[in-house]
């Protein structure tokens, strides 16, 4: 058959090139292209997941589009009895002619999912083989904790960036060492701090977790904080402030006022949500605010006051 393929010069591969980092395409993720169009054998039967979302992730921007989960009113609890079974065969499927097949879990799933986790290591493993998430096709590795469970700080950032991808750790890029001079300040570090983020796996070009992305992890997350029991917690950023205090308010608003999560053992848990430190690297002046907010936390810890003293 006669080659149709339209001839490229120079500047036309560069167009293109370019266009592909526009869209968010920022590095391959395999040696070899995979054609799409050919069939593919699903993988045990392990259906997979959500349209991405094209938002591009603005990490610790103040304020973000994302509305927050609907969780109900600041509670981590939910209703689990009348979860419906883990059958993948009654879910949403969207699929390309010929591809495998992908569907969707969905939160009830995700929650019954999650609460079936006795310990941290438990819950880390059901993470791992998780197959409901289109993040982690992406994703080169499940990035879960880091830091002492245990501590009486828990801190929850928004998701791995590239970094975090690559070594399975959270907070570990340029965001990451800032993050850790800022609590290095009042005396914390991975010592004596635990830190997780709102989803386990990249999102694909560093956008932002969609509102799809955090309700289906949400119930991970609240079981996350049921089995590490931190006395307190500290939110980073816009994203994960919003979706664990399912508030609208902006984090430049909203940063230094405590709130409260409940989670699944009807524990109440107050919140910090403090900005993220890519926010307080792009944006400097910021920077006293934070300090006052990691001065309350101080002593807070310090003297044990009533979050809203
Ligand atoms: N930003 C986050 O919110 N989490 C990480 O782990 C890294 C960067």
């Amino acid at each position: 058959m006669e080659n149709t393929a339209p001839q490229l010069d120079q500047t036309m591969i560069a167009e293109a090139l370019r266009l592909q980092i526009a869209f968010g395409v920022d590095e391959t993720i395999s040696d070899a292209p995979i054609n799409h169009y050919q069939a593919q054998k699903p993988k045990n039967p392990s259906p997979e997941v959500l349209a991405h979302q094209d938002n591009a992730r603005d990490q610790g921007a103040p304020e973000s589009a994302n509305p927050p989960p609907s969780n109900q009113g600041g509670t981590l609890h939910g209703n689990t009895h009348d979860a419906p079974s883990l059958d993948l065969s009654a879910q949403r499927v969207f699929a390309a002619p010929q591809q495998a097949p992908i569907a969707t879990s969905d939160a009830h799933q995700t929650e019954k999912l999650a609460r079936s986790a006795q310990t941290i290591e438990a819950l880390k493993t059901i993470l791992e083989d998780f197959e409901g998430s289109a993040l982690k096709r992406t994703a080169k590795n499940t990035v879960f904790n880091d830091g002492v469970v245990g501590s009486r700080v828990m801190l929850i950032g928004e998701a791995p960036g590239r970094e975090e991808d690559r070594a399975g750790k959270p907070f570990i890029g340029q965001s990451g060492q800032m993050l850790d001079r800022m609590f290095a300040a009042i005396g914390l570090d991975r010592t004596n701090l635990y830190i997780t983020n709102l989803t386990p796996w990249r999102p694909a070009g560093d956008r932002s977790p969609n509102d799809a992305e955090i309700e289906l992890f949400m119930p991970f997350l609240k079981q996350h904080i049921t089995l590490a029991q931190p006395d307190i917690i500290v939110t980073i950023g816009a994203v994960s402030t919003k979706a664990l205090l399912e508030t609208d308010m902006g984090i430049t608003k909203i940063r230094g006022q405590w709130g409260i999560v409940t989670d699944y053992n009807e524990r109440q848990i107050p919140v910090l949500p403090i900005f993220h430190p890519a926010f307080l690297l792009r944006t400097p002046t910021r920077k006293a605010e934070s300090w006052a907010d990691l001065c309350a936390l101080r002593a807070w810890l310090d003297k044990g006051l009533a979050p809203h003293a």
